[in-house]
């Protein structure tokens, strides 16, 4: 057997050993025995080699034309394509989804490469009309400098892509900080930028703890912004280092998403659409369905059928293509939806379906857990409040489409919601009044695509949005330019008076 490699950093455009000399594991959560690979426990010394390397290459990169660079990235898109089936092993491998869904991680790193390439070309500035005679007065976009990239575990390769590539055609330079669960993604991600002949300094990565690369990236003075994607918790934590040194910093965390069911939804639709939405990635992504608001007409029949099919979900290793669900990522998140499921039973609601962790043949070697249904859950449990993030979902109950919305806007987050119903005016009553960034009519809440911005309200983010043209405003400022052809002094605002 071939012995697990030692994958290093990648700063200044050298793959290079951490100055710490030390490395941790990654082991495959379907499969314990399985050593993904070693990876650098990096430390601040890493971090500062990385901020400089970033610095050094800045100018260059900056004054590159646009188009070129984002002609780099659209090879880095067709290397993605290439090696796409590689790339979704290894990720399931690394963090456990099913292979579909890695498959699907990478292509959303592929479609961020081509989007983002034709955005080379774009960038669009506003040409206004001057007030006075003979100047001209435009806009355009500037990089912001050297950003600091913190991703989570649950889209290895897309968050980066999301974050990486938009930075990159706008002229900025990069160290990624990936989670500690998934570093093999990003080591893979950054291969291909390096593929893709992007120059050396331009892309930096460093692996290793959220204390002891993320924290010293946020705080480090040459970072002049920090696009971080992970819980509220730590999020709130990158708010605050930013604040104090006034770096730009984008936000986006947490989700406790519903979908209402009304009484008139095409059921099996919406039952389908419940099963992908709560147990798809192991009900492991910030948009993934929590809750499920269902109208009391169609209580009965929904809940009776949504366990049936819960029941048939195959659980196991995600690289079996027969298995529809995968582990949870590690043993704390285990425990931590095995503590959610007695505190649902503590507040009294009923399990309908799963609550115990897999074991046994197939399963006793990785972190699994049974997709668990919860019903009779009332909106001021905790189980309804709080962001779980495993295949734990509440079924609460609702009399009018009024009480579901107020029912789904009654938590701290706003990141995703849906409604199954065939009545027009119930939908857009829904699409205007739920609060959140994201929202799906007759579709469950998971399933972005690149081209619209993506991103929540109130305690899930901080007001920006990726993807689409929107996050060019997270990585570009807008700089006014007025140019004076008139030969002569004109004041603004003062040489305009009428005689
Ligand atoms: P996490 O907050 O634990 O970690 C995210 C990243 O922050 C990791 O790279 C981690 O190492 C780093 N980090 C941890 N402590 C840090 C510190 N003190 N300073 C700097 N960096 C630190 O989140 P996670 O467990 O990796 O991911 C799950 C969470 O991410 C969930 O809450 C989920 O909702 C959220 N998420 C949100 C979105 C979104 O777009 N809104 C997308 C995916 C995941």
């Amino acid at each position: 057997m071939e012995s697990p490699r030692t994958y290093t950093n990648f700063i200044d455009g050298a793959w290079t050993e951490s100055t710490t000399r030390e490395t941790f594991e990654n082991r495959n959560p379907a499969d314990r025995d399985d050593l993904v690979g070693r990876f650098q426990k990096s430390g601040p010394e890493d971090v500062n080699r990385a901020v400089a390397s970033a610095k050094k290459a800045l100018p260059a990169w900056r004054a590159m034309p646009a188009p070129r660079r984002a002609e780099m990235l659209y090879r880095l898109g067709q290397i993605l394509m290439d090696r796409k089936e590689a790339l979704a092993r290894d990720m399931t491998r690394e963090m456990g989804k099913v292979l579909n869904e890695t498959r699907g991680d990478v292509q959303e790193a592929i479609d961020t490469a081509f989007y983002a390439a034709g955005e080379g070309r774009r960038m669009f500035g506003e040409t206004v009309p001057a007030e006075l005679p003979n100047k001209w007065a435009m806009s355009m976009r500037v990089p912001v400098g050297v950003c600091g990239l913190i991703t989570p575990w649950n889209f290895p390769m897309a968050i980066p892509s999301w974050k990486l590539i938009p930075a990159l055609v706008c002229g900025n330079t990069v160290i990624l900080k990936p989670a500690t669960d998934t570093p093999v993604s990003s080591v893979h991600f950054v291969k291909a930028c390096e593929d893709a002949g992007i120059p050396a300094g331009v892309v930096n990565l460093v692996t290793g703890t959220g204390q002891a690369v993320g924290s010293p990236l946020m705080n480090h003075p040459d970072v002049a912004l920090v696009s971080f994607t992970g819980s509220t918790e730590v999020g709130r934590s990158v708010n605050r280092a930013c604040a104090e040194s006034f770096k730009r910093c984008s936000l986006e965390m947490g989700g406790k998403n519903a979908i209402i069911v009304m009484d008139d939804a095409d059921l099996e639709l919406a039952v389908d659409g419940c099963l992908w939405g709560a147990f798809g990635t192991t009900g492991q992504r910030c948009t993934a369905t929590s809750r499920i608001i269902v109208h009391k007409k169609a209580m009965a029949e929904f809940v009776e059928r949504f366990v049936a099919r819960t029941r048939e979900l195959r659980v196991g290793s995600g690289l079996d293509e027969s298995v529809q669900m995968g582990p949870t990522i590690n043993e704390s998140q285990l425990k931590t939806v095995e503590s959610y499921v007695e505190i649902g039973l503590r507040e009294g609601a009923k399990l309908a379906n799963g609550g115990h962790r897999l074991t046994g043949k197939g399963h006793d070697k990785g972190t699994f857990h049974e997709p668990t249904i919860f019903t009779g859950v009332k909106p001021a449990m905790r189980l309804a409040q709080e962001e779980i993030f495993g295949p734990v979902v509440s079924v609460l109950e609702a009399g009018s489409a009024d009480e579901a919305i107020a029912i789904a806007n009654g938590t701290i987050y706003g990141l995703s919601g849906a409604i199954y119903t065939r009545d027009v005016n119930t939908a857009f009553r829904a699409m205007r009044d739920v609060e959140a960034g994201i929202f799906y009519v007759n579709a469950p809440t998971i399933g972005a695509e690149v081209q619209l911005p993506f991103g929540g309200v109130k305690q899930t983010g901080n007001g920006h949005r990726e993807a689409a043209w929107t996050v060019l405003d997270i990585f570009t400022e807008w700089k006014s330019i007025y140019v004076d052809f008139s030969g002569s002094l004109q004041r603004a605002q003062i040489d305009t008076e009428r005689d």
